[in-house]
């Protein structure tokens, strides 16, 4: 349902932050996005709804060709791509129900959301939303009042209140403590798997990956060094990603691939590239 092609963005200041990247992403499909700072990811992420605009290459969402879309059609297509942030971007000062609802802002008319008028059936999915992610006793407070894990649930909430297809989620969990962490995971999976919602995740945190998105792809430099299952992220992947520590807590052993998924190493995309300093003492 995504197709990225060939994408390569130059910022006008600097090296090229993604290289020829390509990744298809199926329907219901969630992947995880990790890699060093300054691997890429950020950037990925939003060219795929043209937040930043892609130096060449192409992004396919379904039949259209996201990169050749202006205007009200752009408008139209992000509709389709549900975005959540690290920093939950809440409007304070508004309650939790408004905040959801602000989600179908892109459906409404200019003078019904001017004057905050949504229709029924927008607020009833709004209070079905909010039951789903456990906050609908906080339904009339303030975005202000709650806590980090809270304003979570109401950016997640606000993204599916939009009814995309495809979500991309930007660190979810980077503001959070671990077991929050966990639980907000554990939700955003479920979600997409309950709405067959296909998904992004960069995350820094490759324990909780490797717990919750069976897909990993690895950026470095602006590379996918990486796309496979997440047993499949042995400490010699590891290194290919991050470069060289000791990846004994976090890295698959070979026991438990065999054992879990039979394979999957092996059907896993580890992509020759000049990283890590074991190539470069060859050079
Ligand atoms: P990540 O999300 O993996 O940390 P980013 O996509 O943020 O990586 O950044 C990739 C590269 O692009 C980095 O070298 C970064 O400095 C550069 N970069 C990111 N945003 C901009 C920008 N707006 N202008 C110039 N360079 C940028």
């Amino acid at each position: 349902m995504l197709r990225i092609e060939a994408l390569t963005k130059r910022y006008k200041t600097g090296d090229a932050a993604l290289r020829s990247v390509s990744l298809s992403v199926g329907p219901g499909e969630i992947i995880g996005l990790i890699g060093p700072s300054g691997a890429g990811k950020s950037t990925l992420i939003r060219c795929v709804n043209r937040l930043v605009e892609p130096t060449s290459g192409k992004v396919w969402l379904g039949e259209i060709d996201v990169t050749a879309t202006r205007g009200s059609a752009l408008r139209q297509l992000r509709r389709r791509i549900g975005m959540i942030f690290q920093e939950f971007a809440l409007v304070e000062r508004l309650t939790v129900m408004e905040n959801v609802l602000s989600g179908r802002l892109g459906y409404t008319g200019f003078w019904a959301s001017w004057f905050r008028r949504f229709k029924q059936a927008d607020i009833e999915d709004a209070i079905a939303l909010l039951e789903r992610v456990g906050l609908i006793d906080h339904i009339d407070k303030r975005a202000d009042a709650l806590s980090g894990g809270q304003r979570q649930r109401v950016g997640i909430a606000r993204a599916l209140a939009q009814k995309p297809e495809l979500l991309l989620i930007d660190e979810p969990t980077a503001s959070l403590d671990p077991k929050t962490s966990r639980s907000v995971m554990r939700l955003l999976t479920e979600l997409c798997s309950e709405h067959r919602l296909a998904a992004i995740v960069n995350i820094h945190d490759v324990g909780l990956a490797q717990q919750f998105l069976p897909r990993i792809v690895g950026l470095n430099g602006g590379r996918i060094v990486y796309d496979g299952p997440a047993s499949g992220l042995t400490a010699e992947v590891l290194t290919t990603i991050y470069g060289e520590e000791d990846w004994t807590a976090n890295a698959a052993s070979h026991a438990d691939e065999e054992a879990t998924d039979e394979g999957a190493a092996s059907s896993a995309r580890l992509l020759e590239v000049s990283v890590g300093p074991k190539v470069e003492a060859a050079q």
